[in-house]
């Protein structure tokens, strides 16, 4: 299936586009509304990132300032009952480490409580329901231990060294997940400022007055002088100029607007004076049909995968069971302090030491070998959901293509010239013209070092091209359409041609185009490799997208206005697809924010920026193929982490509970305490041994 727009023919598409946004109106009005106190809730959860919590502290300054106290206590307390090197104890020492571990757990266990109780909220008890009652549990039980020990003079062992170092060991794996997440930026307000704060009214009188956006009226007729964006949405009374649209649509030129077209709010006005009716202003503009598309897609509940909080979830479910079942069964078989005993054990080993560190330094080591090849990861959920993702939607302007209009080739239509004297033909022919194609032949020459030909006069042929003379020839350098007759040359597809006139006769022509990215054919082979569909989404044309699409050999839709990408993504995703979403422009923002994962490649607005999850900071689509890569051995090294990690205390709860004491076997302290660290230990070094492939390409 190929594109459903084959047959359209919008010359001015983005005119079909703010149709489009504007049949939708009242529905998206509505969701507007319902949305506002959305934003705020996803705003508290970390944007479409899920549910962080890292809103709830500073856990560098909470690792730092409980460290010292922390030390403190483990020095003077022995590790499940067995004493360790370096540690001591004096009379009344136990008394010191309760109270130093109170100040501890009010200062240091704050952020987990909160967190828990937002996981409870949400109904999903993960590492922060779990951290909290391993923490609680031991430090209750190891106060009573103490009080116990005074009132009655009978020793009970503490807990709390387990309760010191796994308060430590989260805060710290917080702190390095922490510094991994890059920070989420504000698409919306990015938005605003592409439309400027005041407008110039023209008034009945014709004198100018300047007024805030906001007053503006439908109806109302605006100046806009060069160089000035556009202020609201409208269409051209009068004047002519080309305006810059690439921000919004993604078009690769700047686009000849005059009398009776469509301009949009946010764009750039180029050379001329533009006179504008007003006709769309405040929530019907289409920047606003943007932001509105923008935090619809960010209040969607994002699919996150977070396989260390689902198995942190079981965790806690099976402690609590198993804890449960322990206390009832030696309650029923022996006494109460024996279940008691069971049951805190259970609770304190159910903790997982080694998670709270696994899957952070993974992270981290992913994050920051991402980095180090120009990928930012800013939601590292990106990284679980892409390594088995269905589809991936690409831009073409600016993402698979450079997005500048260049010259693709110069074809010489008889013998009597060389190559270069066509080429510094063509560049002194355009040294009397303004026209962006222009500039392209002009730079193309001079990267040749061949000098442009010195015209005697010239002059713009207005909407068909240039002409000249020099040397006593007349010559004209004029679109396909002016020169009237066929042409038999090959031209790449999607590109613009211009035909180089001496006297009457064709010498010469110049195609001119966007060009392919030198990466983007090996990355969409690798996609397919890797089981990835991939769709090209433009907002060009069907000739230039064809053109591209053929190239590359992949599925592709034209004419794409923002509303048509977002649904695109939207159905992919509503198949159960997991999509994947690449693009650079204001047009990509929805569909970037909407889509499972969001990749904007750096050299993109800010608005696309702000809206992705991963940037790609060198703009390289070879560099998605590394993303790929390291989606994939990051979820890997996480799964064999959690493995590692929690596979130690799956087995452990059971033996803490006293399932196999009645033959005898009971989990001795000292084992427990040496085989928590070793898997501490395991999955620390497992995951800093994480690494890529070497990049093969530039
Ligand atoms: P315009 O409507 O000014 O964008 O021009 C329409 C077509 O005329 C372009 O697509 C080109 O094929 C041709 N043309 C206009 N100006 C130039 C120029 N300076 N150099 C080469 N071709 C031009």
């Amino acid at each position: 299936m190929k594109n459903n727009n084959k047959h359209s023919s919008h010359r001015h598409h983005n005119h079909g586009d703010m149709d489009h946004l504007k049949h939708n109106n009242s529905k998206t009005e509505q969701q507007r509304d319902h949305k506002h106190h959305d934003h705020h809730a996803g705003h508290e959860h970390g944007g479409h990132g899920g549910h962080e919590h890292h809103h709830h502290g500073n856990f560098k300054e909470l690792f730092l300032k409980s460290l010292p106290l922390g030390i403190i206590i483990m020095l003077l307390s022995p590790m499940y009952g067995f004493e360790l090197p370096l540690q001591f104890t004096f009379p009344y020492s136990d008394i010191v480490v309760a109270i130093l571990s109170t100040i501890l757990i009010i200062y240091g266990g704050r952020p987990f409580y909160k967190g828990a109780v937002d996981e409870f909220k949400q109904k999903e008890p993960g590492m922060m329901a779990l951290v909290s009652l391993g923490i609680s549990v031991s430090y209750l039980y190891s106060v009573y231990a103490v009080i116990t020990s005074y009132v009655t003079s009978e020793q009970v062992m503490d807990f709390f060294f387990e309760f010191a170092s796994l308060l430590l060991i989260m805060l710290l794996g917080h702190w390095i997940e922490m510094k991994t997440i890059g920070e989420a930026g504000d698409a919306q307000a990015e938005l605003a400022k592409l439309v400027p704060k005041d407008a110039h009214v023209v008034l009945e009188d014709d004198s100018i007055e300047t007024r805030p956006v906001a007053d503006l009226k439908v109806g109302d007729l605006i100046r806009v002088q060069a160089g000035e964006n556009v202020p609201a949405d409208g269409t051209i009374e009068r004047g002519e100029s080309r305006l810059n649209e690439a921000l919004l649509t993604g078009e690769s030129k700047a686009v000849k607007k005059g009398p009776g077209d469509e301009v949009i709010g946010g764009s750039t006005n180029g050379e001329g004076v533009l006179y504008i009716k007003v006709l769309e202003t405040g929530d019907k503009s289409f920047i606003s049909q943007v932001q509105t598309l923008i935090s619809q897609a960010q209040s969607q509940p994002s699919r996150a995968e977070n396989i260390a909080q689902k198995v942190a979830g079981w965790l806690f479910y099976i402690a609590v069971i198993v804890a449960l079942i322990a206390f009832v069964t030696w309650m029923v078989i022996e006494d109460v302090p024996t279940a008691v005993i069971f049951t805190i054990t259970t609770l304190v080993i159910a903790c997982p030491h080694a998670l709270g560190l696994a899957i952070p330094l993974v992270t981290a080591r992913s994050t920051s070998l991402g980095a180090s090849r120009g990928l930012l990861v800013k939601d590292r959920e990106a990284l679980e959901i892409a390594q088995d993702a269905d589809v991936m939607i690409l831009d073409k302007t600016g993402t698979l293509t450079t997005g500048e209009f260049k010259v693709l080739d110069v074809k010489l239509l008889n013998n009597k010239y060389k190559k270069e004297e066509i080429i510094a033909l063509l560049a002194g022919i355009e040294g009397g013209s303004s026209h962006p194609i222009a500039q392209s032949i002009i730079s193309f020459a001079e990267q040749q070092d061949i000098r442009p030909t010195s015209f005697d006069s010239i002059d713009v042929i207005s909407g068909a091209g240039v002409e000249g003379k020099a040397g006593g020839h007349r010559y004209q350098l004029i679109s396909q359409k002016a020169y009237g007759r066929n042409l038999d040359i090959d031209i790449p597809k999607g590109a613009t041609l211009s035909v180089l006139v001496e006297n009457d006769d064709a010498i010469g022509a110049v195609a001119l185009g966007d060009e392919l990215k030198p990466t983007s054919k090996e990355l969409i082979k690798a996609l397919k490799k890797n089981n990835i569909e991939p769709i090209m989404a433009t907002g060009d044309n069907e000739k230039a997208a064809q053109g591209a699409a053929e190239d590359l050999e992949i599925e592709y839709r034209s004419n794409q206005s923002p509303q048509d990408k977002y649904e695109l993504v939207k159905t992919l995703k509503d198949e159960g697809k997991k999509v994947i979403m690449v693009g650079d422009g204001v047009n990509d923002a929805p569909s970037l924010a909407l889509a499972d994962v969001g990749i904007a490649v750096g050299a993109g607005t800010q608005v696309a920026l702000d809206s992705a999850d991963v940037i790609l900071t060198q703009s390289d689509p070879g560099d998605i193929e590394s993303f790929i890569e390291l989606a994939q051995k990051t979820t890997r090294k996480m799964k064999q982490n959690l493995f590692w990690g929690a596979g130690y205390n799956f087995i452990a709860i059971p033996l803490a509970a006293g399932i196999l004491a009645p033959i005898g076997i009971t989990l001795s302290p000292a084992v427990g305490a040496i085989l928590m660290s070793v898997s501490t230990v395991i999955v620390a070094i497992n995951a800093i041994l994480l690494s890529l492939d070497p990049k093969n390409n530039g």
